[in-house]
């Protein structure tokens, strides 16, 4: 029986198996460079060693982004990945414009068997950048991938010097030699533009990753308390993302409640982006145009003294103050507990998307059964049902308060 093991790779354990296929490239060109004397292997062994020190200035901002020295400052220093990033593209490029400029003068110090050297040391060097862009993708790290990439840029200029120097030497013309050239400095430029494109998104705060985006808009919707997203901005520094989201509840929530709202989302979104170190969510309140009324009635129209004895409700409809639909809701007497019926009153204001009570005296049960509920009760200023709808479409009706009732 097998038993599988996966163990992960640490930032030193991609390091460390680069740099061994690094030295590995390197000890091929020298070897080459001392049987065949070669200039051009020479130089090849010079560019391995800067290749090396690139390295190490990745691992270096890799360390340092992630270090404790990084927590001191609120954004941290993730943004060292770009700029080593950024670094990486311009080394890349003009390892293009070198190979353009060697088309001139490099052709004689290439042997044949200087080109074979240089095909075999291009092996470990590819798999040195499949190292790199797989390390850089499991641990995260833009500048790591980056330097994968390096790496493959090179393994090009290797293949297009290489087959260029065959193909010459097989037909006698020239002519492969420059469109192998040519084919690869195309080819490391267009490495150099896509990684260079990351680095520079991360330093200008541009939109790196639109899933990511997409991903927190459907978090915050699942939350019921978010009537409208207004904004989600996000900044890319490095592996890091810092978001601002600006969002909608209820004006009728607590602070409290609308605190609770933004810690709930908070937590969630750190919880399920693990790349996200800093949430801040601005909350705004959403006042409902959409308003219905609802006024206890006697038979006579005029505004029942206590809210929760009559047996007959008025309900209007009413959009942005102006009064639309009204309907009467009969309510049968029933010898209840105030508890009960201030619930079986509550029942009647949710089936009816009721927003707003009118009240003449009202008793403490139902008054704070319909605040925790973020339903208005409104004083009555008369008996008058007319009026007072009047003057709450004109929102000059008081708040009923806990001192206005009369027992
Ligand atoms: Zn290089």
């Amino acid at each position: 029986m097998l038993i599988k093991k996966t163990r992960k790779l640490t930032l030193n354990g991609y390091i460390v198996i680069a740099l061994v296929l690094q030295l590995s490239v390197l000890f091929i060109r020298l070897i080459g460079t001392i049987i065949f004397k070669n200039f051009a292997l020479l130089f090849e062994s010079f560019h391995i060693l800067t290749d090396l020190m690139v390295t190490a200035v990745v691992f270096a901002a890799i360390k340092i982004s992630s270090s404790r020295f990084s927590k001191r400052y609120s954004y941290g220093l993730y943004r060292i990945e770009d700029l080593v990033s950024l670094f990486i593209a311009v080394i890349i490029a003009s390892t293009a414009i070198y190979l353009l400029l060697s088309v001139f003068s490099a052709l004689p110090s290439y042997s044949f068997q200087s080109s074979i050297i240089e095909i075999i040391s291009i092996v470990p060097l590819f798999l040195s950048g499949i190292v790199k862009v797989i390390g850089g993708k499991a641990l995260n790290s833009p500048s790591l991938a980056s330097d994968g990439y390096h790496n493959y840029s090179d393994v090009y200029v290797g293949i297009g010097v290489a087959a260029g120097l065959l193909l010459t030497f097989v037909t006698d013309s020239d002519i492969f030699y420059y469109a192998a050239i040519m084919f690869a400095a195309a080819a490391i430029l267009y490495v150099s533009a896509k990684v260079g494109k990351d680095s520079v998104t991360g330093i200008m705060d541009l939109p790196k990753d639109k899933k990511v985006i997409q991903q927190i808009n459907r978090i915050v919707k699942e939350n019921r308390d978010v009537t409208e997203i207004k904004s989600i901005k996000a900044r890319w520094a490095g592996p890091a993302i810092f978001v601002e989201i600006v969002l909608t509840v209820n004006s009728r929530l607590t602070i409290e409640e609308a605190h609770d709202v933004s810690d709930s989302l908070e937590k969630k979104l750190l919880g399920e982006i693990p790349d996200l170190k800093d949430v801040v969510i601005h909350i705004e309140p959403s006042r409902n145009p959409h308003r219905v009324l609802m006024i206890p009635l006697y038979e006579n129209g005029r505004i029942f003294q206590q809210f929760s004895k009559s047996q007959h409700y008025l309900i209007i409809d009413s959009n942005e103050g102006i009064r639309g639909n009204s309907r009467i809701v009969e309510v049968p007497r029933e010898d209840i507990l105030p508890e009960k019926n201030a619930q079986r009153l509550l029942n009647i204001v949710r089936e009816n998307n009721v927003t707003d009570l009118l009240a003449i005296n009202t008793g403490e049960i139902l008054l704070s059964l319909m605040t925790v509920n973020h339903i208005f009760i409104w004083k009555a200023k008369s008996e008058s049902v007319e009026d007072n709808i009047a003057l709450f479409l004109q929102n000059k009706l008081p708040k009923f308060e806990a001192t206005d009732i009369t027992k």
